[in-house]
């Protein structure tokens, strides 16, 4: 079982662009794969390229900035499948697909699935050329299986580890939810966002999962974090630095609202969102982050809760006297801004 890079884009883009140079980034699975291509970029076409070595962990992590400071002409950011295919004034995105099958797990599945009669297939980015024939095995099997709809961002059934928006419509046409793939971190965020049974059909350990504990182990995190921010007096609002994670708006309105409730706040803005780089705030009682959801519903364990912007939309909720409400069950958790990077050419 491999992991592709397409590279048969990234050559025709070269020969079509012809660069002067390349950055790279990748997340941490592909960083061998993509040490191969630039192998084989340099090979060929005698480019030299530079791999980003920060973090990548989505589609929001992309490196159009770095491009000029780096001396380069083109970014390829590999591994985030998407509808988009380029960010800002530079970067491609370049897919990888993952050849495993899911003919073994799916046999697993089908006769503990018997409970349910519509079932809503959903993926991510490596596993979407499994789908149609995924959904042909169920079918044969007698369930009803339903497709989420692409939309700007995602294609048919794909989620991102904050953007449901392909499946979320379908919560109330299924029983429950099948995610193809080995991603807790995924099929307990679509856990989470539709608040169905959902199941995680790992094909490399042939493996059915219930996500239902993991799920409600966060969801009880997730509200605990926000009764906690409640009693604060000082709130840090982080707005991320992350070129998918512009979302200085957003912060402005929540700081606003908290000012409104008597909170004073200190506004920040950071890269990476850790323990260590929080520390040196002590006088902050809360924080509030509008990069990454995961970071605090699943992330590190803070010494203060720090919330994502559904927990801050509930804490809002819960300032202005009204209940808190299911926070997490919604389409998306951020809304990403990939693809509107602003072009300076
Ligand atoms: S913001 Fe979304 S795309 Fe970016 S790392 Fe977090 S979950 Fe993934």
């Amino acid at each position: 079982m491999t992991v592709w890079i397409n590279e048969e884009k990234v050559f025709s883009l070269i020969e079509e662009k012809k660069p002067r140079g390349i950055v790279l980034n990748a997340p941490g699975g592909l960083l061998k794969q993509t040490r191969g291509l630039m192998d084989k970029i340099k090979e060929r076409y005698g480019i030299p390229s530079v791999l980003v070595g920060d973090s990548c962990f989505g589609i929001c992590d992309t490196v159009d900035n770095e491009v000029e400071k780096l001396g380069a002409d083109m970014a390829l950011h590999i591994g985030h499948n998407a509808v988009v295919q380029t960010v800002g004034d530079y970067t491609y995105l370049i897919d990888a697909v993952d050849d495993v099958k899911f003919d073994g797990v799916l046999n697993t599945a089908i006769p503990l699935m018997k409970e349910f009669h519509k079932i809503g297939l959903v993926t991510f980015s490596q596993h979407l050329n499994e789908l149609e024939s995924a959904k042909a095995t169920l079918e044969d099997a007698g369930f009803e299986v339903k497709i989420g709809r692409k939309n700007n961002l995602l294609l048919g059934s794909q989620i991102f580890g904050c953007d449901f928006s392909t499946i979320h419509p379908l919560r109330n046409e299924v029983d429950a939810f099948c995610f193809l793939g080995q991603s807790e971190f995924h099929v307990v965020g679509l856990a989470l966002a539709t608040g169905k049974p959902t199941y995680m059909l790992d094909p490399y350990l042939q493996e059915v999962t219930n996500m239902e504990e993991a799920a409600e182990e966060r969801r009880k995190r997730a509200i605990l974090a926000v009764y906690k921010a409640l009693d604060a007096r000082t709130i840090g609002v982080i707005t991320g630095l992350k070129e998918g994670q512009r979302m200085i708006g957003r912060s402005r309105w929540i700081t606003k609202r908290l000012e409104m409730h008597g909170r004073k706040v200190l506004q920040l803005a950071m890269r990476e969102i850790t323990p260590e780089r929080l520390a040196p705030y002590r006088d902050v009682d809360a924080f509030i982050q509008t990069a990454c959801p995961r970071i605090s519903i699943d992330g590190f364990t803070f010494d203060r809760p720090v919330l994502s912007i559904p927990q801050a939309d509930a804490l809002v909720r819960l300032m202005d006297g009204k209940e808190i409400g299911d926070f997490l069950e919604r389409p998306k958790w951020i809304e990403l801004t990939v693809g509107l990077l602003p072009r300076r050419r």
